[in-house]
């Protein structure tokens, strides 16, 4: 094979390294997280110019698997994989929505919003699951003795697995916290057919128990501390800036909760420098949910060293994280990308997603954190108004309808300054028209 990659531990003192159908998921020599390498060497023997003519040509096409948004990238992504194995349901070419209303009322010159959430199961982990799951099936072809794969999840994770999982035949276990998820989430995996366990803890409870179950190898773990997701998962910054004509943006902001989706992020921007496609190196900002900051706290002590918090109930709750497993690749990157890490208050991201909304938008929780954080580094000046920005929106709105609901119900602790409240009338014409015309006349300026 011409491409190579393999699974590296990020430990720059031991940097031992393992094929990529071995199962493990951190360095058995010194207990970091490991990453898949790959062989950058090969890669440069094709031109950027080159790279992106492939990519093009292949992006949202019918030639299977390559249409996909991760198999696309393939030889970037898992080179030696063999195409019959691969379990791909389309993922990735998400919109790339053009904010012309929300930038504008923000005084921005150039936004965008790329809904990851426009995808098979609603959320921007299915560009990691899909990568996951093609490996494991690889291995079970290959003979390895995998009965299931499981994860621990707030919501989404366990949405995607055992989608990929239902599709590929191989059985999914999903460890969820319970009463912690939205209905829409806790359905998604139960319609699949995964073994659904609701522990009677948090998600960094799911967490400790799922890794003790998965060191049975007949068990495979899913959860994002297995970097095979990351690869999936980098295509999300290499595709915005094709989408964008191979023009890099000079500014990324993602939500961070176990912090697998900003290494990502930063793995495959960083991959495109060393290949040539950008030179620039944008800024990443990364915002959290102030009830669960734990970045944020070791961010203002300038990063010294992770201090897993216990998190609180936010609304944000795919991100209710406290101890993220990928603390240390997320540093890495913020250090490379002159990195911005900012919390929000449940009113602020109640906020913003609702502002968002007024603006065609209909975003999730976790996409009003990462919105509420622009504001405030606009506000701040902090984020120049005359940068082209991209936020990351991580899920469907519809995965949370009750949070819409509650808000425009007003039924936070905090007034909801976006609130649009149905009116109730008998059916009458004079009564509907005497409404209408009142609404009409009081219409918010676009400045909302
Ligand atoms: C998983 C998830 C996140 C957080 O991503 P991390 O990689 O854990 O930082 C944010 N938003 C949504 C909707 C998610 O499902
Ligand atoms: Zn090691």
């Amino acid at each position: 094979m011409q491409y190579r990659a393999w699974f590296e531990c990020i430990n720059s003192e031991c940097q031992s390294t393992y094929p990529l159908n071995k199962i493990i998921y951190n360095c058995p020599n010194c207990g970091s997280l490991l990453e898949v390498k790959h062989d950058i060497e090969a890669l440069k023997r094709r031109s950027a110019d080159s790279w992106k003519t492939l990519f093009d040509k292949r992006y949202k096409s019918n030639q299977w698997p390559y249409g996909s948004g991760v198999w696309g990238k393939k030889e970037w992504v898992l080179p030696n994989i063999d195409n019959q194995n691969i379990v791909s349901l389309y993922e990735g070419g998400t919109n790339l929505f053009y904010a012309e209303r929300l930038g504008k009322i923000l005084g921005l010159r150039e936004l965008w919003i790329k809904l990851c959430g426009n995808s098979h199961t609603g959320s921007f982990k299915d560009l990691g699951m899909t990568v996951l799951v093609s490996q494991v099936k690889q291995m079970i072809s290959e003979g390895m003795p995998i009965k299931a794969v499981a994860c621990a999840s707030t919501g989404d994770t366990s949405a995607s697995l055992a989608a990929y999982c239902a599709a590929a035949g191989i059985q999914a276990i999903v460890l969820l916290p319970k009463g912690k998820i939205s209905v829409a989430q806790l359905i998604q995996p139960i319609s699949n057919g995964a073994l659904v366990l609701e522990l009677d803890t948090d998600f960094d409870g799911c967490m400790k128990v799922v890794k003790e179950i998965t060191k049975d190898e007949t068990i495979y773990l899913a959860n994002s501390m297995n970097s095979l997701r990351i690869e999936g998962q980098k295509t999300v910054g290499i595709e915005v800036v094709q989408q964008l004509d191979w023009v890099c943006p000079d500014v990324f902001i993602i939500p961070g909760g176990n912090l697998g989706n900003v290494s990502a992020l930063g793995k495959g921007l960083i991959m495109m420098r060393q290949l040539g496609l950008i030179n620039k190196k944008p800024r990443i900002v990364v915002t959290q949910a102030q009830k669960a900051n734990p970045l944020y706290r070791a961010y203002l002590r300038g990063f010294d060293r992770l201090i897993p918090i216990k998190a609180k109930k936010t609304l944000a709750s795919a991100i209710q994280i406290g101890n993220p497993v990928s603390y240390e690749k997320a540093v890495r990157v913020l250090k490379e990308f002159d990195g911005i890490v900012i919390d929000v208050t449940e009113q602020e991201l109640a906020d913003a997603s609702a502002l968002g909304d007024l603006t065609g938008l209909f975003n999730c929780p976790h996409t009003g954190v990462a919105l509420a954080g622009l504001i405030k580094l606009v506000k701040a000046g902090k984020i120049d108004k005359a940068e082209s920005i991209v936020v990351i929106s991580t899920a469907h709105g519809l995965k949370f309808t009750d949070f819409k609901v509650k808000y425009h119900e007003g039924k936070f602790k905090f007034p909801a300054k976006y609130r649009n409240k149905p009116i109730e009338l008998p059916p009458s014409i004079e009564a509907v028209k005497e409404v209408l015309f009142k609404a009409i006349k009081n219409r918010r300026d676009s400045n909302v």
